[in-house]
């Protein structure tokens, strides 16, 4: 009986694997044909200054748009265009079309892009962040890198370099999905960033003591440091207020406002900044 439920299992599992190969191997085409296609787009989320309440920039969120699939969420295909080295000149498009957008908000207001450590570690990184700000006219200062804690555990020469060279232009780098890593303290010794984001797991969990020991700590350490705290994830008014109280920079999450097309960002943005002046 054992025997036979054991070949049984076998025969069961081998197809079933190479289903899994085959609809990985599927995503990989759709994805290799989906930047030609203009299948991608960029939405936009506000990111607000907490003590005066105005929108100070907003942070570009990649969408795929899949004839065949429907909404792909980055979190199943920027692994995967990572993997097959999509992710260059995905990225590359994602810059100029962020650029491209914040060149129409108001002057001073910043735009936030992702990059991935792929993009990172390709070497022409700079070259296409520099090309994109003056394809754009965008100044470097209004331009903010969100990377995470895996672009600095490698600390590969060519990743460092990279960053410091886009810093020195004015560049401002963000550490994203801050907590969630492996050693965030260490990374912020060996590299000066100008800004940490809260992960939201940390917000969503706010209403627990241990959580706001640890975000209230994280906001005391930015302000040791001199730097911004982005609190991400923000949904509540109780959660904005537990973070107004203790002092956090900025917030960003559905309660501020869910990441909409450019066009709609570009209303609020002119509605809602400091000194609406557009420029
Ligand atoms: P992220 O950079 O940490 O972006 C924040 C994510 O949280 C976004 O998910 C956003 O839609 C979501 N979010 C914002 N506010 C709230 C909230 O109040 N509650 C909840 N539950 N979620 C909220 P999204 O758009 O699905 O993106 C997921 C991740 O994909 C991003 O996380 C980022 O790591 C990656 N990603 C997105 N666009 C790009 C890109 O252009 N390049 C690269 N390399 N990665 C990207
Ligand atoms: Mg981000
Ligand atoms: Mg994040
Ligand atoms: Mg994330």
């Amino acid at each position: 009986r054992a025997k036979s439920e054991g070949r049984n299992l076998y025969r069961f599992f081998e197809p079933g694997m190479d289903a899994m190969v085959q609809a990985r191997r599927a995503l990989e085409v759709d994805l290799g044909t989906a930047l030609s296609r203009q299948e991608f787009d960029l939405d936009f989320q506000p990111i607000m200054n907490i003590a005066s309440g105005e929108i100070v920039g907003a942070e570009a969120l990649m969408r795929w748009h899949s004839p065949e699939r429907g909404m792909v969420a980055p979190d199943s295909f920027i692994p995967v265009a990572e993997e097959t080295g999509l992710i260059v000149p995905l990225g590359e498009w994602a810059l100029r079309k962020a650029c491209t957008a914040a060149a129409r908000w108001p002057a001073g207001l910043r735009v936030a892009v992702n990059v991935s450590a792929v993009q990172l570690k390709s070497g022409s990184f700079a070259r296409s962040v520099i090309s994109a700000l003056a394809f754009s006219g965008v100044p470097a200062g209004r331009l903010e890198l969100e990377i995470t804690e895996t672009v600095l555990m490698d600390e590969s020469e060519v990743v460092l370099r990279t960053l410091r060279q886009l810093r020195e232009l004015g560049i401002r780098i963000a550490l994203d999905d801050f907590g969630t890593g492996y050693s965030s303290l260490g990374y912020l010794r060996r590299f000066p960033v100008d800004k940490i984001k809260i992960d939201r797991s940390f917000i969503h969990d706010l209403s627990n003591r241990d959580t706001a020991a640890i975000v209230r700590t994280v906001i005391g350490l930015g302000a040791e440091l001199g730097i911004t705290v982005t609190a991400e994830g923000v949904e509540t008014e109780v959660q904005l207020d537990i973070l107004r109280s203790n002092g956090c920079t900025e917030a960003q999450g559905f309660l501020i406002g869910a990441p909409s097309k450019a066009a709609e960002i570009q209303r609020l943005l002119r509605s809602r900044a400091p000194h609406s002046q557009t420029g």
